[in-house]
């Protein structure tokens, strides 16, 4: 039992907590390539919210494990087989109903900690339309890839160039991320040997086979390691401590 997580509490200790702050992890079940897990998002949102509730002795609520869908251009598209993908209404009306559940509890600090590119306009809407009717609770939205500064993305691309937020899925980033905070779910032996794909400035539908590398991967994985995970996880985790400072006073 973990007592930073809300699902091991019980409402009597949660109503004790639920004056401090509330994570909300999100991430999707989505294919990531040869060698992640489909739960990659899921558990990277997860688990540093666990290192994060840790230093802010905050509660980690039960991890939201769908998402928007990915664009073949940014995550791979839905053509993968166990890529669960939710409809942006659904979404938002998720995210809406468990966040409103929370302010009728009374919580008034909420981090949204994300951890799939696509969902952010959708936990945005969700988060805009619950604090119309609930001003005086304070949400916060973030993600580890926004908060890293110019000298971490330097570290962690020291072998290869940085192919931008889109692209980096299911490579170096998702990789290392995954070698450090759940070491036994990567499978280094299938590492693809992707190049990358060339972004095109629109999007084409319907999205047909052949759009998105077979591996799945858009950029290459070269270079990944538990270090590199380490390094990515201490940076966000800190950016995350400095937001949470400065906007709820912790
Ligand atoms: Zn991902």
């Amino acid at each position: 039992m973990n007592k930073c997580y809300m699902h091991d509490l019980t409402w009597q200790e949660f109503n004790e907590k639920k004056n401090g702050v509330i994570i909300l992890p999100v991430g999707s079940t989505e294919q990531h390539s040869f060698h992640l897990p489909l739960s990659t998002d899921s558990t990277i949102a997860e688990k540093i919210s666990e290192k994060l509730a840790d230093r802010i002795n905050g509660v980690i609520m039960p991890t939201l494990v769908y998402g928007y869908k990915s664009k073949p251009l940014s995550g791979g598209g839905p053509l993968f087989p166990g890529t669960i993908d939710l409809n942006g209404e659904t979404l938002i009306r998720l995210a809406y109903d468990i966040l409103e559940e929370l302010c009728r509890d009374g919580v008034k600090k909420i981090f949204v900690n994300n951890a799939h590119f696509e969902n952010e306009a959708f936990l945005l809407e969700a988060i805009d339309l619950v604090s119309r009717k609930y001003p005086d609770v304070k949400i916060l939205e973030s993600n580890w890839w926004d908060v890293l500064s110019q000298d971490i993305i330097d570290k962690v691309f020291d072998e290869i160039p940085f192919p931008g937020w889109a692209l980096e899925h299911a490579a170096v980033t998702e990789t290392s991320l995954m070698m450090y905070l759940a070491p036994g779910s990567v499978r280094t032996d299938l590492l693809p040997e992707e190049k990358g794909v060339t972004p095109i400035p629109y999007h084409k539908y319907p999205i047909v086979k052949g759009m998105v590398p077979d591996s799945g991967a858009l950029a290459s994985a070269k270079g990944s390691s538990a270090k590199k995970g380490k390094l990515i996880t201490d940076a966000a985790v800190d950016e995350f401590v400095k937001i949470i400072r400065e906007n709820f006073g912790e």
